[in-house]
């Protein structure tokens, strides 16, 4: 978040399915399933049973087909 309050970034979010699907997570604590990366403030894929992945680990594990170019930043 910026100083005057306004996100920005973090806009573009993409649904694969009920399940799968790509946003921005503004303020959220959550690590990578894989990697265990940091993922405040940054794209994430959640998929099934909650399970949260970076999009480099969704795009490496086939989760998605790729990685969209709004999240390329
Ligand atoms: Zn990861």
């Amino acid at each position: 978040m910026r100083s005057d309050g306004k996100y920005e970034r973090g806009t573009f979010s993409k649904k694969f399915t009920n399940f799968k699907k790509i946003y921005y997570n503004h303020t959220r604590e959550i690590i990578c399933f894989n990697c265990g990366v940091d993922l405040k403030e940054s794209y994430v894929v959640s998929a099934n049973r909650h399970r949260i992945r970076c999009l480099n680990c969704a795009h490496r594990l086939k989760i998605i087909p790729d990685i969209p170019q709004e999240c390329i930043l």
